[in-house]
């Protein structure tokens, strides 16, 4: 058990917080406003390297290992979710899913342009009527020839108008339950698809989340990802790698609100001390050190294991439940601390606050992560091994 970074590791945080405070920090309270997505940061970040992390440079990455990755959400989120939400999308749910699942030619076609950040991937499982339950999903595909014919609806789906491909989930024999699901790679050009951003969101507003339409969208059969019929179990491995990645992005969040409650406790004074001297407020701030020291454990313990080339499906799900429910709660805490001015806008808790509420339903509810624990405790659920796992990191 190692529990410090190396110095690569040390340096990409330096990195990435660098870019944080320069790029991100000085516009966000506007764009958070004004509901702006900057596609200009993804932009730098893949200047950076930083949309391909942990991907294999043969891909088109930067060869680095899955808890550079943590590193890098981490940092981001202290920033803003919205640009961690992107890089758990485009890295976790797709690149490293293609790594994962894609064939060669695939890997040629959609992971190396991703990896280097030239095209943008998103993630297309939730519908109207299927969140929790992926099995519900009313997508279809129907094979014609040489082509796929997809028809269907997705909502809720982060970069839908900044992404170039999406990873989309359809049914190819409904018979089969969710062994008739099957993933494809659709490509924005593609005739009959589409898609609308939505509006008036609790938080998240400095990113790009909405609808995606399929109307009698014909995909090359060489689209499909895996073999037909692999569809869930590419979506759920998919999700080990993304709920990684919203796990630190949380530990980023906790850090924000430290440093912002730390300042405030130092500048404000009641009965004629700092309020960080009573114990009340040194009890929120306690708890804030608390939560993000283990989520941090959690994190990068269930790196290690990917590093490893374990499933870590259980770990990474601990970590993904317990980060953001610390997080959402440092947040709650940091405007308490604030008093009224937190919750104005002239201070940036109440933001935390509003972004921190997303990362408790997506990528798996905190209800879901709490059933899935207890079945595990409970010997009711056993992960089965996976005949694909993500490759170990190979320095
Ligand atoms: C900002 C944002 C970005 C998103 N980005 C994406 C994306 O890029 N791609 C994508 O595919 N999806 C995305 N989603 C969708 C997200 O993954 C779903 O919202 C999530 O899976 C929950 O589904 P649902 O909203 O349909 O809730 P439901 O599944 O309808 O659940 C409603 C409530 O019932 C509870 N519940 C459900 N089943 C059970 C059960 N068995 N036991 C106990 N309680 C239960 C849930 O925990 C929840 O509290 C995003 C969502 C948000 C908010």
């Amino acid at each position: 058990m190692n529990f410090s970074f190396t110095q690569e590791q040390d340096m990409l945080r330096k990195t990435v917080r660098t870019f944080v405070d320069q790029e991100i920090m000085p516009n966000i309270r506007q764009w958070d406003i004004s509901g702006h997505f900057d596609l200009g940061v993804l932009r730098k970040l893949a200047g950076l390297g930083l949309m391909g992390v942990c991907i294999p440079e043969a891909y088109g990455g930067s060869g680095m290992d899955y808890n550079a990755l943590a590193i890098v959400c981490e940092e981001l989120e202290r920033g803003d979710t919205a640009f961690r939400t992107a890089v758990s999308v485009h890295t976790g749910l797709n690149c490293m899913t293609l790594l994962q699942w894609a064939s060669e030619e695939q890997k040629k076609r959609y992971l190396i342009p991703q990896a280097r950040g030239e095209k943008v991937g998103a993630f297309g499982l939730t519908e109207p009527g299927a969140g929790s339950d992926v099995a519900a999903i009313q997508t279809t595909a129907a094979k014609d020839g040489n082509e796929y014919v997809l028809n269907g609806q997705k909502t809720w789906i982060s970069l839908c108008d900044a992404a170039d491909h999406f990873l989309v989930f359809a049914y190819t024999d409904k018979t089969k339950k969710h062994q008739g699901i099957s993933a494809f790679i659709v490509e924005r050009t593609y005739p009959g698809f589409s898609s609308k951003a939505q509006k008036g969101k609790l938080g998240i507003r400095a990113g790009n989340t909405g609808e995606l339409f399929f109307e009698d969208v014909r995909i090359p059969a060489d689209n499909l990802i895996g073999q037909e019929g692999d569809g869930f179990k590419i979506a759920m491995s998919a999700l080990d790698n993304g709920r990684f990645t919203v796990a630190a992005g949380a530990c980023g969040q906790i850090m924000a609100c430290l440093e912002a409650s730390v300042d405030y406790c130092r500048e404000r004074k009641t009965f004629g001390v700092e309020i960080g001297r009573h114990q009340l407020v040194q009890q929120m701030i306690a708890h804030m050190e608390a939560g993000l020291q283990m989520s941090r454990l959690l994190v990068y313990r269930a790196g290690e294991l990917k590093n490893e080339g374990k499933r870590n499906t259980r770990e990474t799900s601990l970590a993904k439940w317990q980060a953001c429910d610390f997080a959402n709660k440092a947040a709650d805490d940091a405007v308490q601390i604030h008093g009224a001015y937190g919750y104005s806008d002239e201070y940036p808790v109440e933001r935390y606050l509003r972004n921190s509420k997303a990362p408790v339903i997506y990528e798996g509810t905190r209800e879901i992560h709490t059933i899935m624990q207890a079945e595990y405790v409970l010997g009711y659920r056993t992960d089965k091994p996976l005949n694909r796992l993500l490759p170990a990191w190979k320095p």
